[in-house]
């Protein structure tokens, strides 16, 4: 279970305590303040406060005195221009700070992230959870053949049921460990600092992070996308479920033109136009190596 009752008491309690305030509010954002969107096992995310909505971006686009806001559909309209013309610096106005639970490895490759401020839960000063991210058996499979950075067929039965007990045998005998070298019986025990070190990648970690929509839309870009690993898209995609409440405008120019635009090169572009007259471009008429033709295919059959 992702939160205790407890946590979910001090939850209920923040939430039941509004305070009148002048700043922008954005009435998607509201609903989701404090509250915990479950994520694989034992995860969540939960957004602990935000600035800014879609009016701020373009208060900050026209630097006005007022709200900036002329009409929603004014505003739509420059939102998508600034997004379709990579003017970056109005969606830098808004940010956003997340309460996230998730597994060691996720961790690691969320922190390439530059972009961000992050303040993670001390494995030096507090105890870690019995808490391991064990992948639903649809999530277990095989190495990939084509891509080495991913995986292919969803492995089944008796091998499946092998990896699983692999999995959670050694989640808890590392943890059994973890706690019998820090409670020595009496003794003052091993520093915490150290006896983690004894624990999978799998064990759950939280932090507070906190980053600016440009780069947060930067991080779903690449995290949201079907190349990336499913274990960290899924917390991608429960922020994007979050943003598109928060920004509507803003997360509906994102999505268009980025989720669902291409970037193509110049020596694709230069097949596009090529078709577009009638000719029939191959791989080895296009100029485009195997790798990325199939993309570029991939990319016009949507
Ligand atoms: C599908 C996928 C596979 C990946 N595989 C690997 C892998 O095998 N090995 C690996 O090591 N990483 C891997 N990564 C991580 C990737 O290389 C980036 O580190 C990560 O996506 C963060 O991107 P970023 O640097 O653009 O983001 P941020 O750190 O948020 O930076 C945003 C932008 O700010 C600028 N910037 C920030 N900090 C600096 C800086 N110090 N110097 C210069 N410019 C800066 C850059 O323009 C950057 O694009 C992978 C990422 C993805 C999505």
């Amino acid at each position: 279970m992702p939160l205790s009752p407890e946590q979910i008491r001090e939850i209920e309690d923040q939430r039941s305590t509004p305070q009148p305030t002048l700043r922008a509010v954005s009435p998607g954002m509201e609903k989701h303040l404090y509250t915990a969107h479950e994520v694989l096992d034992h995860g969540f995310v939960r957004v602990i406060d935000y600035m800014g909505d879609d009016a701020a971006i373009c208060q900050a686009a026209r630097v006005s005195y007022g709200k900036g806001t002329k009409s929603v559909q004014n505003d739509e309209g420059l939102i998508r221009y600034l997004m379709r013309h990579w003017h970056s610096t109005p969606f830098e106005m808004c940010e956003i700070k997340l309460h996230v639970k998730l597994p060691v490895f996720v961790a690691r490759q969320w922190i390439r992230h530059r972009t961000a401020n992050v303040n993670e839960y001390s494995a030096r000063y507090s105890i870690l959870d019995r808490e391991f991210y064990i992948p639903a058996p649809e999530h277990i499979a095989a190495q990939s053949v084509v891509n080495n950075q991913g995986r292919g067929a969803t492995l089944e039965g008796e091998e499946a049921a092998r990896v699983l007990e692999i999995l959670k045998a050694d989640s808890n005998r590392c943890y059994d460990n973890y706690e019998a070298m820090i409670s020595d019986e009496g003794q003052q025990g091993l520093a915490r600092e150290l006896a983690r070190m004894n624990l999978p990648a799998n064990v759950y970690t939280q932090w507070y992070w906190k980053v600016d929509l440009h780069n947060l839309f930067h991080f779903l870009r690449l995290r949201a996308d079907h190349h990336a690993q499913y274990e960290i898209r899924v917390y991608a995609d429960a922020i994007c479920n979050i943003v598109a409440d928060w920004v509507p405008a803003a997360y509906g120019a994102f999505e268009d033109y980025r989720l669902g635009g291409a970037n193509l090169s110049g020596r694709a572009m230069d097949c596009v136009r090529r078709m577009l007259k009638g000719e029939e471009v191959t791989q080895e008429t296009s100029g485009m190596s195997k790798g990325e033709w199939r993309e570029f295919e991939a990319e016009l059959r949507g």
